[in-house]
């Protein structure tokens, strides 16, 4: 590496994106066959990393609130789904073409005056005056059939958000779960947009995963529970260690608000290219109950027996919906972009190279949580390391490691974001305690080999982010 740590933008995001690639975070879809456009595939870390995202999340949404359940919903819903959510008429996006260089663009993200003079803004860098078509609607969902037959009747789309199969499973979940209104319920899951434009690595691709928590409250309250819900997401990004100036609130304006929504705020993170949504927080009103209701012919009011007085009859109303709407796929790329960092170092034993690739991430979410690396493989070291790894294997993610000089194993740890090294010397052998290495500090601590486990679970409980 030289001494070219940039932090140009356009740089950053190749440097994330060949990393992902070297490390097995992220690869192309199809890649012998020249890719897939819009689609990617998560290797060894990538999983691991994505995974644990999710689970924070998951953890973060039910098991913190007693008043949150969980759902996995089906991809393929009836039809009638999308045209009463509004998808089939509304979940478009502005499509224009270049007659000349042949680019495609979302006509709501090239500068005006193009559309105006119908020039082209050229693509990729590369200049074109070509002439533009005229805009056309270009609907997001995918299509296909169901069954043998292609007919009409045989339609069915793949999910374009979860949301969906939340809401018309909120009777069920009330049935079933007892749940009384204020209550939410959590999806993750996979959603298929027919992006026109995907670029910057896994941001924006047709297949992705999304967490979504849909909140129902009674109306009038749902104010309230809008500002209740901006707070929360915000401090879940303080706690998975976020840099918190990469931040900030993004208030829909009239002309940006979905037809369903009745305030809407992102939270959006300071990627390499620039400010970006990450998720939204939605005050959906009573649209999209009311919608099933009415398309489906079913009773979607909530019947509050808790404000039963007698006497009187039974009051019922269709519920507000406060949403929280985030991408894991995006979360995941956040999160890389977040935790990079290259650090001249020096003087670090056996360590030829003086700067290196770090990947700061919250140990609760790294892929790998501790590496056991005997110093030699020689003289007994290598078994006894196998040893701790197996006892340490029960509690976290592992990894083992004994080729090459220790300072360039531990630049590949640095490289995967492993937050803790435990190397295995011949000390270790006399007197039972290891060297516990540090990811940030690069710092190094004795300890005996028994108390590695609590010592770790400890630092992860502590963990604060120091440098970046
Ligand atoms: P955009 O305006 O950027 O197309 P959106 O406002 O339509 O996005 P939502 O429908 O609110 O996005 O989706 C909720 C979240 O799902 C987004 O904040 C984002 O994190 C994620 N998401 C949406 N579309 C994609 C996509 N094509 N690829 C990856 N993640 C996505």
């Amino acid at each position: 590496m030289t001494e070219q740590q940039t932090t140009d933008n356009q740089a950053t995001m190749e440097k994330i994106t060949s990393l992902a690639k070297r490390r097995g975070f992220v690869f192309q879809s199809s890649e012998i066959y020249g890719g897939q456009n819009g689609a990617w595939d998560y290797g060894p870390l990538g999983i691991e990393l994505k995974n644990r995202i999710a689970q924070a999340w998951w953890k973060e949404m039910t098991q913190l609130n007693d008043d949150i359940v969980g759902i996995d919903a089906a991809i393929l819903m009836h039809p009638r789904t999308w045209e009463a959510s509004g998808h089939v008429e509304n979940f478009t996006d502005p499509l224009v073409d270049c007659k000349k260089c042949k680019s495609r663009f979302r006509a709501d993200q090239i500068p005006e005056e193009n559309l105006l003079t119908k020039k082209c803004p050229g693509s990729d860098g590369k200049f074109c005056d070509g002439e533009l078509t005229d805009t056309r609607k270009f609907n997001l969902m995918f299509k296909t059939h169901i069954g043998p037959a292609e007919d009409t009747a045989s339609i069915i789309y793949l999910r374009p958000e979860t949301a969906q199969g939340i809401y018309i499973n909120y009777k069920n979940i009330i049935q079933s779960s007892r749940m009384k209104i204020p209550f939410g319920i959590a999806q993750i899951g996979k959603a298929f947009r027919n992006e026109i434009v995907t670029k910057n690595f896994i941001f924006r691709t047709c297949e992705f995963e999304q967490m979504e928590m849909q909140f129902f409250v009674k109306p009038g309250t749902d104010e309230q529970w809008f500002n209740e819900w901006r707070k929360r997401r915000w401090a879940f990004y303080e706690k998975l260690g976020v840099k918190m100036d990469h931040l900030r609130w993004h208030q829909h304006g009239p002309g940006e608000l979905a037809h369903y929504a009745k305030d809407a705020y992102d939270i959006e993170y300071l990627f390499p290219m620039g400010w970006r949504e990450l998720e939204g927080v939605h005050n959906r009103s009573d649209y999209d109950l009311s919608r099933h209701a009415q398309y489906s012919g079913k009773d979607m009011q909530y019947i509050d027996q808790e404000n039963n007085n007698a006497g009187t009859s039974v009051p019922r109303y269709t519920p507000f919906i406060i949403e929280t709407s985030a991408g894991l796929t995006r979360t995941l790329l956040m999160i890389l972009c977040d935790a990079y960092d290259e650090e001249k170092v020096s003087g670090e034993a056996g360590s030829a190279e003086d700067w290196r690739t770090v990947l700061r991430f919250h140990p609760s979410l790294a892929p790998v949580t501790v590496a056991v690396l005997p110093l030699m493989k020689k003289d007994g070291l290598a078994e006894m390391a196998k040893d701790i790894q197996k006892v340490l294997k029960e509690d976290f993610a592992t990894d083992y490691d004994q080729g090459g000089a220790i300072g360039r194993r531990y630049r590949r740890q640095d490289e995967a974001g492993t937050p803790f090294c435990i190397t295995i010397d011949y000390q270790s052998k006399e007197d039972g305690t290891v060297t516990l290495r540090f990811r940030d500090s690069m710092e190094q601590v004795r300890i005996p080999k028994d108390e590695i486990a609590s010592r770790i679970r400890q630092e992860i409980k502590t963990y604060k982010r120091s440098s970046s």
